[in-house]
């Protein structure tokens, strides 16, 4: 399943800018006494570190005087078995397998889509929850897969074969693009049943070819009632203290040969080549922990222009443009249960990305991150002066980046229109597809757009009748409204002919909705088997609205694919006379591929004159419980809790069941559902969020307030077995 909160998160203005990170540790003034302190007080072991590894980088840890009980290559052996193998991908967010039998942990947060998409107002799933009590009640999670890494390879030569330092900038990026592709195909080609996808880990220098194998047929097993699994809802997102329930198990299943298939009733379930061993006594505050999972995307090697362009002009424009969007779409399901189910997907992710920027901005303005940023500029520029020789191959680079900034922000404004105007509207970007998908129909399959190929027409169309069920009218209407205002007001030298010239948004909206097709399934059916001449005389007003829009939109992607290659051949010059300078090498940017990071359970101080001690239980849990539904916590725990029913998942010193545990390990979007594991490699937590502090550390990450929460083991476990009454479950898992 498509994971928006996470996608959105990961998205940049332009998402063509791409980052690298450093090893070095930003230190933050303001909390560097804290640091100190640290220092002092903790044997140097116990000191986290910032990053996250890549498969390839973790035998050069020392992790035995780390205090890791197992060595790297119990963690990833490609010729024998390891953790690796127990991790999966699922939708974009990370998970689990701890059972034989295909069994998944992962995040409610992750699963909630499908949940959304399986509830009706008679059965709502994300209300109440879903438990199956037998394997034919496993209900299918609509839009998910699971994808299971089976190799990978560097592939850096292939990707920049035929590019040199001189190539033009949109060549270079189709270049880019193109030999990818053919890596790709021929992958896939090769080798029956496996996707594979490349993944750039520094722009314009190093690449990797993974090869995985893709599970279609996903199901649900046990999602907690949404006041469990969502509890805090939006007021206590991106925060600590935290007593979220945020998990949920699924199951992978194949077909009766093994292989992956469509969801069938004769599939079976799917036999991974390993799986974590789940350890019900969890861990306590400093113990060592480490996560394997799929960070999406960080920043941190990203210049000072990139962070000022995000803290002056993306971060807000998408800040703001989230809160309206909720606010309005709040409105229109407060008095209709079923608009507000079928809205709640939507708002829950865009209020996630609203909360994760603003505290982004707050980062950007307290904390010196721009400053220490040009500082180092400073000083490399004086390496790069210093020798004439080095001048002369790196003494553009800086100056170059700093050019493609001031051209984004020169016209940001038309750019955020045209990158957003197709999406404003389920409808208009069905549309938007359709005409694609005409054109791109007429070509051989290996010459089409990836989603336009025959094996993926299927799930095109599902994704289209997914929005269709979602879609609100009201609101699909109001949003293109909305940007076309903006298209409207545009300044008069950044004008977009088809938008900017409408008199009346509203009018002009209503009009093209009250003639278009496009809500009725039976007619986008239809337009599958459509050439684009049979698609023009169809003459639908939105697909048409779409086709007007198009040429700018090309134009205006042709410029971000020349500012893109710029930047990719800049910023591949960055990394080596950055390398040449720090003499070290990095690791680079997350870039939704699989790491490793570890760190420890540990406390902050998020504020002057205040700890947050870093493990949370049921009394906050019942301390919090409110009328509000989002703290509308089900009867049955309120009676567990008051009968201290606590089973064997009581923590000694805390005399409660531990809810949610904090520490300081390197991650961000996309580590959703990582597995937390102890030293030993056994699952004892799943990862889900962090700090409203730590949502700058996409951009820096600081020991003092990079803080990741995870609901404890023990708190699903005692949710599986008290409340949900599921032991079989913990059976399946080797719990006795
Ligand atoms: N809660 C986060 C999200 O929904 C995921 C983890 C993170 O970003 O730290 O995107």
């Amino acid at each position: 399943m498509f994971c928006p909160a996470r996608a959105l998160l990961n998205m940049t203005a332009s998402t063509f800018l791409k980052g690298i990170e450093g090893k070095n540790i930003h230190i933050n003034i303001a909390k560097m006494k804290n640091t100190l302190l640290l220092f002092v007080l903790l044997p140097f072991f116990l000191i986290a570190e910032e990053g996250m590894y890549p498969l390839s980088e973790i035998h050069k840890l020392n992790l035995k005087a780390k205090g890791f009980k197992v060595t790297a290559k119990d963690i990833y052996n490609p010729n024998g078995i390891s953790l690796v193998d127990a991790s999966v991908n699922v939708g974009g967010c990370s998970a689990s397998f701890i059972s034989a039998e295909g069994l998944i942990i992962t995040n409610h947060h992750c699963v909630f889509g499908a949940v959304q998409q399986a509830s009706t107002v008679q059965n709502d799933y994300v209300t109440n929850g879903f438990i199956a009590q037998s394997r034919e009640q496993e209900i299918p999670a609509k839009g998910l897969t699971a994808r299971i890494i089976d190799s990978y390879r560097d592939v850096s030569a292939e990707v920049l074969a035929g590019i040199s330092d001189t190539t033009d900038p949109v060549e270079r990026t189709k270049i880019i693009e193109k030999n990818s592709k053919t890596l790709v195909a021929a992958a896939e080609k090769l080798q029956n049943g496996v996707s594979a996808n490349v993944a750039e880990m520094f722009a314009g220098k190093t690449y990797v070819l993974f090869i995985n194998r893709t599970i279609k047929d996903i199901r649900l097993v046990y999602v907690p009632p949404r006041s469990v699994g969502e509890f805090g809802g939006e007021d206590d997102n991106w925060v600590w203290p935290r007593h979220t329930g945020d998990f949920s198990f699924i199951r992978a299943y194949v077909g009766p040969d093994g292989n992956p298939a469509e969801y069938s009733v004769s599939n079976k379930p799917f036999t991974p080549k390993n799986h974590f061993v789940v350890n019900p006594n969890g861990v306590d505050e400093n113990d060592l922990v480490f996560i394997l999972g799929y960070p999406g995307r960080t920043y941190r090697h990203q210049t000072s222009y990139y962070l000022e362009f995000e803290r002056d002009i993306r971060l807000p424009f998408v800040q703001k443009r989230n809160a309206w969007m909720i606010a309005q779409m709040e409105a229109a399901g407060k008095n209709d249960p079923a608009v507000a189910l079928a809205l709640t997907a939507r708002i829950k992710s865009l209020a996630n990305v609203e909360k994760n920027y603003r505290g982004k901005m707050k980062g950007l303005a307290n904390l010196p991150i721009v400053q220490n940023k040009q500082k180092e500029e400073e000083a490399l520029t004086a390496f790069i002066n210093a020798s004439p020789e080095r001048a002369k191959k790196y003494g553009d680079v800086l100056a170059g980046i700093r050019s493609v900034y001031d051209e984004l922000r020169s016209d940001a404004q038309r750019a955020n229109v045209l990158t957003n105007i197709i999406g404003s509207s389920s409808l208009l970007s069905i549309g938007n597809t359709l005409i694609k998908l005409a054109e791109e129909r007429q070509k051989p399959d290996a010459e089409r757009g990836s989603p336009y190929m025959e094996k993926n027409l299927n799930a095109l169309k599902v994704s289209f009748l997914a929005s269709l069920r979602s879609l609100n009218l009201g609101i699909d209407k109001l949003f293109l409204s909305e940007i076309l205002n903006d298209a409207v007001k545009l300044p008069p030298d950044q004008t977009i002919g088809s938008a900017s010239s409408v008199k009346d948004p509203q009018k002009f909206v209503d009009s093209l909705f009250a003639k278009t097709k496009l809500s009725d399934a039976g007619f986008i059916e239809q337009v599958f088997t459509m050439t684009p001449e049979q698609l023009k005389e169809a003459n639908d007003p939105l697909i048409e609205f779409a086709r007007a829009l198009s040429p700018e939109i090309e134009m205006q992607n042709v410029l971000n694919r020349k500012r893109n290659g710029e930047l990719n051949r800049l910023s591949g010059k960055l990394v080596d006379v950055k390398q040449e300078w720090k003499k070290t090498e990095f690791i680079p940017d997350a870039n939704s591929t699989l790491r490793m990071t570890y760190g420890h359970i540990r406390g902050y101080q998020p504020a002057d004159a205040t700890y947050y001690s870093p493990i949370t239980t049921l009394k906050g849990v019942i301390e919090k419980t409110s009328d509000r539904p989002e703290y509308n916590t089900p009867q049955k725990i309120r009676e567990l809790a008051a009968k201290k029913d606590y089973g064997r998942y009581k923590h000694k010193k805390l005399n409660d069941v531990p809810v949610a545990i904090l520490y300081d390990m390197d991650t961000t979007g996309g580590n959703s559902g990582s597995p937390v594991l102890n030293a030993k490699g056994e699952l004892i937590g799943v990862n889900f969020d962090r700090t409203f502090e730590a949502t700058i550390n996409d951009f820096a990450w600081d020991e003092s307030y990079s803080r990741s929460i995870a609901v404890d083991i023990r708190y699903v476990l005692w949710n599986v077995e008290k409340v949900g009454e599921a032991g079989f479950l913990l059976k399946e898992m080797g719990i006795k």
